[in-house]
């Protein structure tokens, strides 16, 4: 099988899987006991924790460990509606339309009900923010501002350090998240020195294992829990503690430091595909931008005219090949909104796909999905062009 949906999610390393084996079996103690083994659970919990801190330079940091990146940031959002509520003054709210729906939906389900103004910054066809037309929307009255670092279809990247200087620039009290899903595990996060206020990730999008996110916020920001019934992480995430899935989430981020901000031979693979594809077909265009500071290497969106992506992908399965039509969380939509939001017509995003690599993909690999994909393409335009 050739696995391009690692944006998607990603295989577990077996390093990771070992470790979480051994957790379940040696680590089996409720981390709130007071007996060895709960004090065993409990330092795995707070090792990961440290870890974290370490990871972000962030000492101070509070780390909240989820079930997922989207509970993650859904009590981001929550908590940001909780502490603007006690205020007189109904503040907005600044992001994209082209976010997860994690923090798209929960934006609009948290701050929908007009006790606060959601403000959209507009992108291009590319997924790249309009920086000034970001900057028209903040001012003192701004709550929150929610960008992602990487975007998950187009794989767009955000100079995320710029755009919380400038929010914090307008003069108000504005918390700025980033959702970091797409590029923890790959790029190097050093926040001390900047003015992001809060990130979130989810360990099964680099290697590590499904169930497990976590929301890192700088401290300043009060924090309210979506549900009650328990004092684990202090009360902000009651039930009782996926020892070993955040072992996984530790093990994961301790395999994947020797690579991370090093995406050298990601580049050279995501430039094989590119130059590959380009040079066996004539219909295509490539929707992520090809500026290594604008992009992710880890993803590559595209149009094929005549091709519907998910005809496509299907064809593509049959041979055993994975890419994607969109994020995972939102296949069952007829099309994108990430790209018709950021401008693409219905029939351009219906006839785009998206190829996401991992550190462990390889050349071989690459050029067997350059090969299978022009040919399955030229197949399906063949078809489509006599279906019409
Ligand atoms: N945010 C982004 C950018 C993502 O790509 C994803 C997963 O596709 C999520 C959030 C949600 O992550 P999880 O599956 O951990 O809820």
């Amino acid at each position: 099988m050739l696995y391009f949906d690692n944006a998607a999610t990603t295989k577990p390393d077996e390093q990771v899987l070992r470790r979480m084996d051994e957790a379940q079996r040696e680590c089996y103690g409720n981390a709130s006991s007071r007996h060895a083994p709960g004090r065993q659970s409990r330092e795995i919990i707070e090792k990961t924790r440290k870890e974290l801190q370490a990871h972000f330079h962030l000492p101070d940091a509070a780390v909240v460990f989820t079930s997922c990146a989207t509970e993650a940031n859904n009590l981001l959002l929550f908590s940001v509606r909780q502490n603007y509520l006690k205020g007189s003054k109904a503040p907005n709210v600044v992001t994209t339309k082209i976010e997860h729906p994690s923090v798209y939906e929960a934006v609009r389900h948290w701050f929908g009900d007009k006790s606060a103004k959601i403000r959209y910054i507009q992108t291009d066809v590319k997924g790249n923010i309009d920086t000034a037309h970001y900057q028209s929307l903040i001012d003192e009255n701004t709550a929150l501002v929610s960008i992602n670092h990487v975007n998950n279809e187009l794989g767009t990247k955000n100079d995320i350090a710029a755009l919380a200087r400038l929010a914090k620039e307008a003069g108000g009290e504005v918390i700025f998240h980033s959702d970091i899903v797409q590029g923890a595990g790959k790029f190097a996060y050093d926040l001390k020195d900047t003015d992001i206020d809060a990130v979130t990730l989810s360990a099964h999008k680099f290697h590590g294992p499904k169930g497990i996110g976590a929301l890192v916020t700088k401290g300043g920001l009060r924090l309210y829990p979506l549900c009650y019934g328990g004092e684990q992480e202090d009360g902000l995430r009651p039930g009782t503690e996926n020892v070993a899935a955040i072992e996984g989430l530790r093990a994961a981020l301790a395999m994947a430091k020797p690579t991370i901000g090093n995406d050298e031979q990601i580049w050279q693979m995501n430039h094989l595909i590119r130059t590959g594809l380009e040079s066996n077909m004539k219909h295509i265009r490539f929707n992520t931008p090809q500026a290594h500071e604008k992009a992710s290497p880890y993803i590559l969106n595209l149009t094929i005219n005549g091709c519907k992506g998910e005809v496509l992908s299907r064809m593509l399965d049959e041979e055993g090949i994975c890419i994607s039509t969109s994020s995972a969380c939102s296949s069952k939509k007829k099309v994108s909104r990430v790209l018709t939001e950021a401008g693409m017509s219905r029939e351009d995003a219906q006839n785009s796909v998206r190829i996401s690599l991992s550190r462990h993909t390889t050349e071989q690999e690459c050029q067997k999905l350059v090969a299978a994909l022009a040919q399955n393409a030229e197949r399906l335009r063949k078809i489509s062009k006599f279906t019409k």
